[in-house]
């Protein structure tokens, strides 16, 4: 868990995003989603886990239907700050474009069985490539797991398990998204209508 990629990402002259840097490990640990509309629009799904947010850029965004497997790409890990970030990145920063916390909570790594285990062994199962962890959102609640495709290192799928809080439902996180959200992407796309005229 190192912040040296993060860091090597970004002008902190230049963007609003917190330099931050690596926490203390704590006992209660925290979950945030992010919507972001970069260059793409995606969700950032972040876990805490020894000091810093491990990080995976999903472009459809989570779902509670365990029929969903989305995409997530693994991103550098992002720091603790990070979490309550909300704002603008300024264009030609790495990331450019606008940021909103879509959910946040604690969450609980877990084992196959579902039972709790530490921060130290859920690390070992992420290296093993295959995670699997209980959210407490106001959005996202109940078991998750996110699984290495052996592709690469970086690319994982992001699927709910099922239990009371998974829907057999079409589940789009749009849906969800803060009204400036969804009013800062109406403007850009709007900007891309007029600029193909
Ligand atoms: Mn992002």
């Amino acid at each position: 868990m190192s912040l040296v990629k993060y860091k090597s990402k970004r002008h902190f002259n230049e963007t609003p995003e917190p330099e931050g840097k690596k926490a203390k490990e704590r006992s209660k640990l925290i979950f945030v989603v992010q919507r972001h509309h970069a260059s793409h629009l995606h969700y950032d799904f972040r876990l805490e886990l020894k000091g810093t947010l491990k990080s995976w850029a999903v472009p459809k965004g989570p779902s509670l239907n365990p029929k969903d497997k989305r995409l997530a790409m693994m991103v550098e890990d992002h720091p603790v700050a990070y979490a309550t970030f909300e704002g603008d990145i300024p264009e030609g920063n790495y990331g450019a474009g606008h940021v909103d916390v879509w959910d946040h909570g604690t969450y609980e790594p877990i084992d196959e069985d579902g039972e709790v285990i530490t921060a130290a062994e859920f690390n070992r199962h992420l290296h093993a490539g295959s995670i699997k962890f209980r959210l407490k959102g106001k959005l996202l609640k109940g078991d998750f797991a996110l699984v290495n495709m052996k592709k690469d290192e970086k690319t994982w799928l992001l699927i709910k398990h099922k239990d009371k809080y998974a829907t057999d439902e079409e589940y789009s996180s749009e849906d969800y998204a803060k009204k400036s959200s969804l009013a800062y992407t109406a403007t850009r796309n709007k900007g891309k209508v007029v600029k193909k005229k």
